[in-house]
Parts: C-alpha cells; structure tokens; sequence
C-alpha cells in the first residue's frame, strides 16, 4: 500500500501540497485529475522521491520515505514511473534502454536482462523495434517502450504522469490500451490523466486536486454523476 498522511510541501514561498492525505490499497487504481498547477505531478513524485517533501509522511509498502538514502532506494524498486516525455536515452536501442537498469542497477547478467526485456516488449506489443533507437519510433510507441521499461524491473506500484499528453490522438489508445491490460491484471496505479474514459473504465477512485489539496476522491460512477464540490463540477464542465 501506499500511505500519505499531512503531506505537506513547499517550492520556496509556494505552498503546493496541502495536508495531502491519500491510502492506496495493494491492487487499487486512482485516477488524479485536476487544473493545471494544482500539484498532481508534484504529489506522485514525491511518492518515489523524484521530489522532496517537507511536513507529513509518505510510506511504500511500509517503508516511510526519510532522508535516509536507503528509503528511497527501497521505494523505487517498488514503484515503476511513466513520464509524458517518455524519458528514453536517445542514444541507446529500445532493448538497451529495457535492459539498463536490469544490468546496471539489478547486476543481471546481460543475457537473462535481454530476456525478461523481450518479453515485456512483446506484451506491449512492439518486439519487432528492439534494436532501433527512440527517435525512430512513433510518440506511442516510445511511450509503450516507457512502459515496457518500467515493467521490466517487476514494480509493485506504477506511477503515469500524464502518459497519454504529449501523444497525437491516433496513439492515445494503444498506450491506453495497455494500461487498461495492466489494470486488469492487479496492478497498483496512480495515474494522472485526464482521459475521463480510462477513469470510468479502470478506476477505483477518481480524486479531484485544486491548489494542492485533494478536493474530492469517490469512486467514478459517483465523481461524474453526482460530484460533492463546486470546484469539482466547475472542472468536468471544462473537461467532459
Ligand atoms: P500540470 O497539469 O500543468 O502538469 P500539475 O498539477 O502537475 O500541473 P505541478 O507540476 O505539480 O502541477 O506544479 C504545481 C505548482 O508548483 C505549479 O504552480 C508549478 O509552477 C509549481 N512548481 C512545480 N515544480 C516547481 C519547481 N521545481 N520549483 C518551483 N515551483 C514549481
Ligand atoms: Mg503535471
């Protein structure tokens, strides 16, 4: 599970989370959505540190985050990240950039790395781009390499950043697609999206943020038909 309690957080001056509390049970899938600035990229960071927070407690699995270098490392082998940006190294092959951190990080040998790589590759569907480079591929396809990459580290927990954002229309649903493979198999996901069709669809929850602070958090049948807040109902107006 993850656990967020009081999590506050500061850039500077600007207070961006406030009082976050926010539980995810083993094999739930929330959907966070709310306005631009609201502090939905910062809140998932900070659950494997990418970003610091400043007052509350973020705990993974039951390993609370700390200043201590081991909670981190800890965390992150249990929590996966897909970016909007895919975040590839354009100078190593799509196999290559599946099986780094398997062999540099995990110290498997190259071989068994490629293997487990492969297969990923193939559950999502692009095994025949393993040897060309990110720039030769398609925005969807970089983005499922993204996934297939995270994968490959067996997470526990998934994180997406608006995975879907950056892509042209035609390829929003073959990476969707593939989330909605892995939430059917169990996987924990905290995504940031705001494609409202994959939170009808895959979501446990649905949470609404608005200037840091998590306004509404319901299951979606009652976020879209009867949402409790203005501030909620002013936002899917906007977005549906
Ligand atoms: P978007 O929908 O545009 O991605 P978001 O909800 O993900 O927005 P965040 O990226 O979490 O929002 O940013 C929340 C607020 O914090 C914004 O006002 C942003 O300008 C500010 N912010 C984000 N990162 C930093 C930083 N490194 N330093 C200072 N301010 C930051
Ligand atoms: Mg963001």
């Amino acid at each position: 599970a993850v656990e967020l309690s009081r999590v506050n957080k500061w850039y500077g001056d600007f207070h961006v989370l406030r009082d976050v509390d926010l539980t995810v049970a083993r094999g739930e899938r929330i959907v966070i959505c709310g306005p631009s600035g609201s502090g939905k990229s910062t809140l998932i960071r900070c659950i494997n540190r990418l970003e610091e927070h400043q007052a509350g407690k973020i705990a993974v699995e039951g390993t609370e985050l700390t200043g201590d270098a081991r909670t981190v490392e800890a965390v992150r082998r249990r929590v996966g990240m897909v970016f909007q940006q895919f975040n590839l190294f354009p100078h190593l092959t799509i196999l290559e950039n599946c099986t780094l951190a398997l062999t540099q990080v995990k110290r498997m040998p190259k071989a068994q790395a490629e293997e487990i790589a492969m297969a990923y590759l193939t559950r999502v569907r692009i095994p025949d781009q393993a040897r060309k480079f990110p720039g030769q591929l398609s925005g969807g396809q970089q983005q499922r390499v993204a996934i297939a990459r995270a994968l490959s580290l067996s997470p526990e927990i998934m994180l997406f950043d608006e995975p879907t954002s950056a892509l042209d229309m035609e390829m929003v649903k073959e990476v969707l697609d593939i989330m909605v493979e892995l939430a059917g198999e169990g996987m924990t996901m905290l995504c940031v999206t705001h494609e409202m069709g994959f939170a009808r669809q895959v979501a446990d929850r649905v949470i609404f943020m608005d200037a840091g602070q998590i306004v509404e958090a319901a299951p979606p049948a009652q976020f879209f038909t009867n949402p409790q807040h203005e501030r909620t109902r002013t936002f899917l107006g906007q977005v549906l």
